[in-house]
């Protein structure tokens, strides 16, 4: 038997938790019921100190009694999504419009075995391990922000580990990366200001609709132009709103956009080298302009030694043949926080298979999870919080 094997008895556990939080979902910044579950069955847990360090966040940290160590942090994050959920198994959720449509329930079920195990085990452990339940990862500004930059969470951490869930990997499949891994979703609101006038008679008017349909189709010349090929730019103007009748120009047209890129240098470029488009373009056609640049989560970039170790540790949990190189992923975490205090790795496990009907997109009303990847999930968070918390 590997020696990463989990007791019958925490495997059915795990999906017992997993089904509770599935079943009683809350959204971003609303874990009040949430929290105090996992509060509850942490408290339960020999070893653990546990702690509220925000209203709907849980920490516990549990010391290790075979001498010191590094402090590492493990992160799941717990809350739901505004989806009405379209399964009809028996733990659908049963708060109407609120869904774990991401697998959330998944991480925190995960952690809590993982505290489970480690907080039995503790003779054995060196060093320190936080376990935080981090709320809100959904919507930004994000529950990591204010754990890390405005209580002393990260106080001493030397890594940080962080994992999710991933329907389009097979269970059973590990995925890790060093370096980029994903996107900043950063977005835009423009609003370029013309001058209405007759359909008729566009030479009395300043038509904003044709300025933003330039604007539109320039920007992607900062994409294929001004940034190079190597690296990842995505660009999509997502919203465009003008106009009330066929024959009447409008005075303004409001557009807006979603910026995603990897690497925190071109990101801080971005805005400027979009804006320099949006402000030639009117001012070539005589209109005005607005442009609001929103940073949202910073792009998660993991630090290349913790992300080898962490791929050695799942060649040991899964198999040489089940680790693969997880693709650069254009959607935004906030585990970037976590990377602005301590090094780290942010992995993926895979929960896709057809068995369980698992491979439904996140945030899709059909989401769900094979189970079988709450086992995996655990197992590596406790190789690596073993691993990690020694001294090197
Ligand atoms: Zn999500
Ligand atoms: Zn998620």
């Amino acid at each position: 038997m590997s020696p990463h094997a989990l007791p019958e008895a925490l495997r059915q556990q795990l999906t017992c938790w997993r089904r509770h939080l599935h079943q009683h979902p809350e959204i971003s910044f609303q874990e009040h019921q949430t929290a105090a579950f996992l509060r509850a069955e942490l408290e339960g847990m020999p070893g653990l100190e546990v702690s509220q360090p925000t209203p709907t966040s849980v920490l516990a940290v549990l010391h290790g009694e075979a001498g010191p160590g590094r402090t590492v942090l493990l992160r799941a994050d717990i809350d739901a999504l505004p989806i009405e959920e379209e399964n009809t198994f028996e733990f659908r959720s049963q708060n109407a419009g609120a869904m774990h449509a991401c697998g959330h329930d998944g991480h925190a079920a995960i952690l809590l075995g993982a505290a489970q195990l480690l907080s039995a085990a503790r003779a054995e452990l060196t060093g320190e391990v936080r376990f935080i339940f981090q709320h809100a990862e959904e919507t930004p500004p994000g529950g990591a922000e204010e754990l890390v930059f405005q209580t002393p969470l990260m106080d001493g951490v030397d890594v940080s580990l962080g994992l999710h869930l991933l329907s389009f990997y097979p269970a059973g499949v590990v995925a890790v990366r060093p370096g980029m891994f994903m996107a900043s979703p950063d977005s835009f609101q423009l609003t370029i200001r013309g001058r209405g006038g007759h359909g008729g008679m566009p030479e009395q008017a300043v038509d904003p609709v044709a300025i933003g349909a330039q604007v539109v189709t320039n920007l992607q010349h900062v994409v294929s132009r001004a940034v190079s090929p190597f690296e990842p730019l995505v660009v999509s103007v997502t919203q465009f709103h003008a106009g009330t009748a066929d024959n009447i120009i409008p005075d303004t047209a409001r557009l807006a956009a979603t910026v995603r890129v990897f690497s925190p240098e071109l990101r801080g470029r971005a805005p400027q080298l979009l804006e320099r488009v949006v402000a030639g373009i009117c001012a070539a056609h005589g209109a005005e302009y607005e442009f609001e640049y929103l940073h949202a989560y910073r792009p998660v970039v993991n630090t290349d030694w913790v992300a080898e170790e962490v791929r050695q540790l799942a060649a040991e949990v899964v198999g040489e043949d089940r680790v693969i190189q997880a693709d650069m992923w254009a959607a935004g975490e906030d585990f970037s926080a976590y990377l602005e205090k301590s090094e780290g790795c942010f992995f993926a496990v895979g929960s896709g298979s057809p068995e369980a009907d698992s491979q439904w997109p996140h945030h899709h009303p059909r989401f769900t999870l094979d189970e079988s990847a709450l086992e995996t999930g655990v197992q590596m968070m406790v190789a690596a919080a073993r691993h990690f918390t020694r001294s090197r």
